[in-house]
């Protein structure tokens, strides 16, 4: 069985990042009356701890993007080259980083996910650690 306390300062004064996160994310709404005018900002803010134990993100693909700028390029093949080439460039890029970007979401950000799910920091020294 694992020991829950720090690997470095041997402290029992550790917290998981997960509830960390959740307990630190508070969703707020306040209103602002000016004169007859009333504005309501509503959002959520995180403590700084909160943020700095967020889980990893998935990275956004663009594949709609590539398929509206690759329809371009070929709508501008016979009325400009030059802007059909730029256009199948932009759809060439945006291919390679949706790629790229399914790519982490497939294979690293399940690991990245999983290691934060059990990674817990120390309130004594501050160190971050994996217990599983
Ligand atoms: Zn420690």
């Amino acid at each position: 069985m694992a020991e829950y306390k720090c690997p470095k300062c041997g402290s029992e004064n550790i917290q998981k990042c997960e509830v960390i996160y959740m307990s630190g994310t508070v969703s707020h709404s306040s209103t602002t009356t000016l004169g007859r005018y009333e504005a309501t900002t509503e959002g959520s803010s995180s403590t700084d701890l909160a943020q700095a134990v967020a889980p990893p993100a998935e990275q956004d693909t663009s594949w709609l993007a590539v398929i509206i700028f690759g329809f371009l390029a070929y709508c501008f093949l016979d009325a400009s080259l030059i802007v059909s080439a730029i256009l199948g460039a932009i759809a060439f890029l945006l291919g390679k980083s949706s790629v790229d970007a399914s790519e982490y979401n497939d294979k690293i950000y399940p690991k990245e996910y999983d290691r934060w799910r059990h990674s817990y920091i120390c309130h004594r020294c501050g160190n971050r650690f994996l217990i599983r």
